[in-house]
Order: structure tokens, then C-alpha cells, then sequence
């Protein structure tokens, strides 16, 4: 037997209000002491018990579907289910009293037939203002348990006093947070990463970025207000439904921020309220995947002792480095740490004279630059580690065979302008192998020093060709003389030392002969100049590993001065006379050469005066 007329609840009508008009139309009395005649306990409507809904049912004829739909069920410790999403109990939280004012003042007037009707949407916590009146709900924590009861007759004041809420209720647009959880509820869809994970978490994810993202890390949430956390859940929001490239995006925008107001100490200090609440975890509510984002966040831009337990699960590897860190684990000074760093790149666009301590690179990169600095030669001892010479050395390095540490050629001295022994001892392996392996050497073959000295080629031109390939006799002799391990043909040195300027141009005599002069009137016309104040010849300057400046000359350049100029002899040919009579015949003319015969040892005219 059921009550008649059907009294069925109306959307978004929370169980108990639904029972308070129940009770009301059929019984005239109160929700409480309508349940107490029909035996059914205020806790088991509240938490919509499977018994009290079937009782429910029956007594109403509503069907328990429906009565479901008025309120979430129990799902476990601490958890809440409703419209097949489960979350933790605090987001439909009792422990608060929320209404919208206008809403309770329409039921007056509307089909309730003057009952007010409690919101389930109301106690959401994600819910903070009515779409309706576009004003912020009314919320305020309850004084006692009876509270939870959330009878709008009870816990809501009378009408002249909502008028008065009205009046001073805030302003506030629904905010794409609070549409995607209302909208999630009704069994809407929303973005996938959101989506894939309870409810609640999604939304305390949005919330605490955004919150921290607008007010900074380490803002005191109990004092902002209901319409502060709407606006920044939509600004998190934003982010959030990115995944974990936008929550990423976030957190570098927080960091960053909390780098200016706080520029040293770890994740807690850089990301403050998300970290406190991923760590500590004091609401023990399952946080979801936002946990391990932060996390692999934390791991990757920070600098993160192995066997730190982050979030509860220790971290096993160390991904990044400070140079506080590193400085820490490899014993070498900060400040040269910080200027290898910045001077290799590893902290580009760092200032070498000061750490920022926040400041992170990556651990293996870090690691190895600091194992490079600590085993490292000074210049001057290199000779002894090579078996060269100190001059040999020096050249090797200037000429970037060998590199210091600091990566940077004006650092002279400090451990930064040390070679690294790594580097020393590869380039020897490369040296080495450059060459055909023989027990002695062939007749003719002589180190690369004894070569120089024959050759007239420094050392490191003669080492840079037996890396490049470009003598076919090396031979490579007994490991221990090191340096003076690889042997080379003199000869062939010379030959191929003329060979890499010959790949730039020609040699002053190849220039000199295609023009008809002597060699050194090349050297004269390249630092002379013509009417336009141009050499005569354009040079390309060559510098060798000792220092020594050669110039050549581009084909083109060649042809394009014949084309300009021309020799007394050639002109003489070409009418077919002597050059001494054309040379009477031409001053009888009045034209005059380009230069004094003397310097050029050649009289050279320009082909426009003939
Ligand atoms: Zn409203």
C-alpha cells in the first residue's frame, strides 16, 4: 500500500527534502518525526541504505531508481557513489550548509507548492554558484550534527533574510569546472584525461593548480573566498583538461613564480600547496593520476636525491642536478661547478659568476663534466702524459685538437682550463689508429715531431692531417712512446701541408706563372692598391697551427686581373714586336704602367689605356 497521490521527487532534489514534502502533504508532520513513525532512521536517508529505499519505495510508490537518484549510496571507506561515479565523501560533503538564496525564495512561489526544495548540485563542493541566479551559493560550515540533516526548512533562515542574501550575494558566471562536474554527473562527457579518473579528483586537481597558480604556491586556501576558488578551478582547468603536457605547463608556471618570491629549497618550497597536499595526503582521499604527473614533474626538473620517498613511492634514480648537488657529490667547488655549467652549456644562458640554486641540469650530463674536471691535466703537465713537448701541448689545444674542460679557449688557469684525461686519452686511441701497426719502423718513417722539424710543418698541421686521412704512410709503433707512438713519411707531410693550401686556392708562384710575372710581385700586388682603392689581387689568408700567415689566391681572382691587366711581353707578342720596341713606342704614347718596373720587376699595364 502506498500513499496516494504519487509525490515523485523533482530534478536535482536531494532525498531528505524530497521526504520533508512527503511527509508534509501526506502526514503533516516533519521529515524527522515522519521517519520516526514509519521506523526508518535519519542516517539510512541520508546515505539512501538499500533497506530504507526499499521501505521508501513502498510507502511512496516512487520507484527506488528514482529515490537513487536523489542522493549518493556508500562505496567503501571514504567513498560515495552516484549515477555510476564513485568519489571521495568529502566532495559531497554534509559537514556544510549551502543553498542559493534566490532558489529557496522561488520555491515559494513555484510548483513546490510553497516547499522549499534542498539541491543535491548544492552539495557538491565543486558547486559554488547557481546557474540560475548567477550568484554564489550561500555556504557556511555547520554548527552541529543536525546540520547534516540539510532540511532547507532547518538549516536555510527565513525568507526576509534569504531577500537579504540575495542582495549581497556576489556576482559569478558558472565556471567550465563546475559545468564539467554537474554535467559529469548527469552523465555527460568531458576531456579524456579528466574523464578517466574519478570525479573529485579531477576537480581538486583543477582547483588546487589553478589556485596555486593564481594566488602562488604557498597561498593559504582557508582565505580565499568561494568565488577565488571558482574563478582559479577555471584557470586550472584549463590546464588540466591538456593532460599531463598542460598540468606540466602549470607547474613550470608555478615554479617559476615561486622562484622569484623564494629562489632556493626543493619541490616543497617551489610548488607549496600541491606538494603539502600529494605528500602529507592529510584528507586521505585518493588524490588519482595528477599524483604521478606532479611527480615525474618533480623528478625531472628538479634535483631529487635517490631514495627520496616523493608521494610515497621512493624515487630510484636521480634525473637532475643543482649545482649545490652535484657540488655536493663530486667535492668540486660550486662556483667552478657553476662556471663549467654555464661555460659548456649544460646551464645555458647562465651566469658563470653566479648560482641559481633552483637551477637544474641533467645528472648524467652533470655527473660526467664534474668526473672530467676532477680527472683532468693541467696544460704544462700534459707533455709528460703525451710524451711531447709544452710548446706541442700548447698548440694542440689552441688549435682545438685538445680542449680545456671549460670549454672556453681565455680561461688560462684554475681547473677549468685543464684538459680532461678522457679527452687526452681518446685523442691518442684516434691518434694511434690512425696508423698501420709495425713492431719498427719503416725506413723514411719518423715521428711526428722529428717530421715537423724536417717537414717545416708544426706538429699539430701534421696531427691534423693523420686524423683526417690525408697521408697514406702512417704507421703506428710501441704504445708506451705515446705521442711519439705514430710515424710519418717527412715528404709527405710537406706535400700534403701544400696540398690543404692548394684545396684554397693558388700558391703566389701557380698565381704568378698564369700571369706571366715572378713570384714576388703577387705579394706586391696584394698590398697595393688600384685606382679604386681595391688590391690589385685579393689574397686568402692562411694560418697554420704555429701561427704563420700564408696567403693564396682564388682562380677567379687570377682570371679576372688578366682580364684587366696585361704584361708588356704579352702585349708585345700579341703585335707581334719586341718588348722593347713596344715599350719605346708606348712611352712615346705617354701611357704609364700600374707600378714601377722595378717592383713588379715587369711592366704591367691596364689593358683600357692601350
Ligand atoms: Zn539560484
Amino acid at each position: 500500500m502506498s500513499m496516494l497521490p504519487v509525490l515523485p521527487p523533482y530534478a536535482d532534489e536531494t532525498t531528505v527534502s524530497w521526504c520533508s514534502r512527503v511527509a508534509r502533504f501526506h502526514t503533516g508532520l516533519n521529515c524527522p518525526d515522519f521517519l520516526k513513525l514509519t521506523e526508518i532512521s535519519q542516517a539510512n536517508v541520508m546515505n539512501l541504505s538499500g533497506e530504507a529505499v526499499k521501505r521508501l519505495s513502498k510507502l511512496t510508490g516512487v520507484s527506488e531508481p528514482q529515490i537513487l537518484g536523489c542522493g549518493p549510496q556508500k562505496a567503501g571507506e571514504r567513498l560515495l557513489t552516484y549515477n555510476g561515479e564513485v568519489f571521495g565523501s568529502r566532495f559531497m560533503t554534509r559537514t556544510y550548509t549551502s543553498y542559493c538564496p534566490a532558489c529557496l525564495l522561488d520555491d515559494a512561489t513555484g510548483e513546490a507548492n510553497g516547499d522549499r526544495v534542498g539541491r543535491l548540485s548544492w552539495m557538491l563542493a565543486f558547486v559554488r554558484m547557481c546557474p540560475r541566479h548567477g550568484i554564489t551559493l550561500t555556504r557556511r560550515k555547520n554548527s552541529g550534527y543536525s546540520g547534516r540533516f540539510q532540511d532547507m526548512d532547518k538549516v536555510a533562515p527565513s525568507d526576509q533574510e534569504l531577500v537579504e542574501q540575495v542582495k549581497v550575494a556576489e556576482a559569478a558566471s558558472e565556471s567550465p569546472l563546475q559545468a564539467y562536474v554537474t554535467d559529469r554527473f548527469a552523465g555527460g562527457e568531458g576531456p579524456g584525461w579528466m574523464d578517466a579518473q574519478h570525479i573529485d579528483q579531477a576537480a581538486l586537481a583543477c582547483e588546487m593548480l589553478g589556485v596555486c597558480r593564481v594566488f602562488g604556491a604557498h597561498t593559504n586556501i582557508k582565505q580565499l573566498t568561494n568565488l577565488q576558488r571558482h574563478e582559479a578551478g577555471a584557470v586550472g582547468m584549463e590546464a588540466v583538461s591538456r593532460g599531463p603536457d598542460g598540468i606540466c605547463a602549470i607547474l613550470q608556471d608555478i615554479m617559476q613564480e615561486s622562484t622569484i618570491k623564494k629562489p632556493s629549497g626543493g619541490p616543497q618550497a617551489a610548488l607549496g600547496r600541491i606538494f603539502l597536499l600529494l605528500q602529507f595526503n592529510e584528507s586521505k582521499q585518493e588524490p588519482g593520476p595528477i599524483k604521478d604527473v606532479v611527480r615525474d614533474f618533480i623528478v625531472d626538473h628538479m634535483s631529487v636525491e635517490p631514495g627520496t620517498v616523493l608521494f610515497g613511492v621512493a624515487v630510484a634514480q636521480r634525473k637532475r642536478h643543482s649545482v649545490g648537488t652535484l657540488s655536493k657529490a663530486s667535492g668540486l667547488h660550486p662556483k667552478t661547478l657553476n662556471r663549467a655549467l654555464v661555460l659548456t652549456g649544460l646551464l645555458a644562458g647562465g651566469n658563470p659568476d653566479e648560482i641559481e640554486s633552483r637551477r637544474t641540469f641533467d645528472a648524467d650530463d652533470g655527473e660526467a663534466l664534474a668526473r672530467s674536471i676532477k680527472n683532468s691535466t693541467p696544460i704544462k703537465k700534459i707533455p709528460d702524459y703525451l710524451n711531447c713537448n709544452r710548446r706541442q701541448a700548447q698548440m694542440m689545444v689552441k688549435n682545438g685538437i685538445l680542449t680545456k674542460v671549460g670549454n672556453d679557449p681565455s680561461i688560462t688557469s684554475g681547473l677549468l682550463s685543464n684538459v680532461a684525461n678522457e679527452d687526452i686519452d681518446n685523442f691518442l686511441v684516434k691518434f694511434r689508429a690512425a696508423g698501420l701497426s709495425v713492431a719498427v719502423a719503416s725506413v723514411g718513417m719518423i715521428d711526428v715531431i722529428t717530421a715537423s722539424e724536417i717537414a717545416r710543418v708544426p706538429v699539430a698541421d701534421i696531427v691534423a692531417l693523420v686524423l683526417a686521412g690525408k697521408l697514406s704512410k702512417v704507421e703506428t709503433g710501441c704504445g708506451t712512446l705515446r705521442f711519439r707512438s705514430v710515424f710519418v713519411d717527412a715528404e709527405e707531410v710537406r706535400s700534403a701541408a701544400a696540398g690543404v693550401v692548394a684545396e684554397h686556392g693558388l700558391t703566389p708562384k701557380e698565381a704568378a706563372s698564369r700571369m706571366g710575372l715572378k713570384s714576388p710581385a703577387i705579394e706586391n700586388l696584394r698590398t697595393s692598391m688600384d685606382v679604386n682603392g681595391q688590391p690589385f689581387l685579393k689574397g686568402i689568408k692562411l694560418t697554420n697551427a704555429r701561427g704563420t700567415v700564408r696567403y693564396c689566391y682564388a682562380e677567379e681572382e687570377v682570371k679576372k686581373f688578366c682580364e684587366v691587366y696585361i704584361t708588356l711581353k704579352e702585349f708585345a707578342d700579341l703585335h707581334g714586336i719586341g718588348a722593347k720596341q713596344m715599350a719605346e713606342k708606348l712611352a712615346n704614347e705617354g701611357v704609364e704602367p700600374i707600378m714601377d718596373r722595378n717592383v713588379l720587376r715587369a711592366k704591367v699595364f691596364r689593358r683600357t689605356d692601350l
